[in-house]
């Protein structure tokens, strides 16, 4: 089969290597019909990632149609189409019990942080992928819902929805900053609505992505660095801050901004990875009793979502903007990554 095969840093390509196979019971083969690439597969091209090792598939995002299953797997057959989380949870271990799927136990010999599709295991950017513990980590697909909605629900709406608008204990009239509209903030805003969001705020450097968060929920936009952006900002709450600060960008300065615009008594929900070290000034925070929350996504939520996706109340589908074949799998690595030029927001590869 064809996959977009890890060369080290810097170096990518797309080539003939074997087709995966079952090798435990609970595992299930999948065709992958739909994908997408992600901020964190140019993070692993770059090298900042170094778990991934060479001759890795990437990817973790995807829809597709089972092909086979192992022995054990019975809620799920052949020709079933399904949507692939980003990570595999066995949903029997101690940490998956209580819904932590990124810590999943599951054994192969590895533990600790759930294995990523297209880090520890061979990911979806290919024809095909061996998915373990298929009955947990795939999610049958109801008719009606289309390949580019459902490749939403792999990691990016779980993502926003998990990490950002729960962790950030959204309540019915809140105010709420998402600082970075790409991909995973949309999501956020995109969610923010089903705790009752009042106002949704969304801050970016790029006036595109801006615009974009109008479409997916948000009230008001700010223009991250402009001179007055924090009084921008703090007028729509009359001076008080916002209830909730949603950090979606990853870097030190952005997670300041999210503490800068919080109201006492807030929170600030961290979803951005961070690749280096942010000031957390607690002996200011303490006074001001604001609640500060991270982690990574668990997917747990994703049945849920799915069926909001299906009654159109969340409107997964306009994350896609472009779209490419299998066969211009780099040609769709080049677009999105100069987003910033291309407009892009989403590529599908189908
Ligand atoms: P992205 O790079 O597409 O989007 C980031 C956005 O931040 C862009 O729109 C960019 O213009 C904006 N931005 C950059 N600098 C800014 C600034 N100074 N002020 C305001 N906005 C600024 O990334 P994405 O795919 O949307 O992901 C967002 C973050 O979420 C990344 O750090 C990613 O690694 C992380 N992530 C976390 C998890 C998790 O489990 N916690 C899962 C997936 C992704
Ligand atoms: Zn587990």
């Amino acid at each position: 089969m064809k996959a977009l095969v890890y060369g080290g840093p810097g170096k990518k390509s797309w080539a003939e290597v074997p087709s995966p196979q079952i090798l435990h019971p609970t595992d299930a083969i999948v065709r992958v019909d739909t994908t997408t690439i992600c901020g964190t597969d140019l993070h692993i091209l770059k090298g900042d990632v170094p778990a991934v090792q060479v001759g890795r598939i990437l990817g973790h995002e995807g829809v597709g149609t089972i092909i086979e299953v192992g022995s054990s797997v019975d809620s799920l057959s052949v020709g079933d189409r399904v949507i692939i989380s980003c990570i595999k949870s066995c949903a029997h271990c101690a940490n998956c019990k209580v819904g932590l799927y990124s810590h999943c136990l599951g054994d192969e010999g590895r533990s600790g942080i759930g294995w990523v599709f297209g880090h520890l295991i061979d990911g979806t950017q290919a024809e095909f992928v061996r998915v373990p513990y298929a009955e947990n980590s795939l999610h049958k697909l109801p008719p009606g819902v289309s390949d580019e909605e459902a490749v939403m629900l792999s990691d990016i709406l779980p993502t926003g929805f998990e990490i950002g608008v729960v962790n950030g204990r959204i309540k019915p009239g809140d105010v709420v900053a998402v600082i970075g509209a790409g991909p995973v903030g949309l999501a956020a805003i995109a969610t923010a609505g089903l705790y009752g969001a009042g106002t949704i705020i969304a801050i970016d450097t790029d006036r595109n992505r801006l615009d974009q968060a109008r479409h997916f929920g948000a009230t008001h936009s700010v223009v991250s660095g402009s001179p007055d952006w924090k009084r921008s900002v703090l007028d729509l709450t009359d001076g008080a801050g916002v209830d909730v600060a949603i950090e979606a960008v990853g870097l030190p300065e952005t997670f300041t901004m999210a503490i800068d615009v919080v109201r006492p008594g807030g929170s600030v929900a961290n979803v951005g990875v961070h690749g280096k070290p942010v000031e957390l000034h607690l002996e200011e925070l303490w006074i001001q009793n604001i609640t500060i929350s991270t982690g990574l996504v668990n997917t747990n939520t994703t049945p849920m979502l799915l069926k909001l996706v299906a009654q159109r109340k969340i409107p997964a589908g306009k994350l896609a903007t472009h779209r490419f074949r299998f066969d211009q799998f780099l040609d769709a690595y080049d677009t999105f990554s100069r987003a910033a030029e291309t407009k892009a927001l989403k590529v599908v590869i189908s």
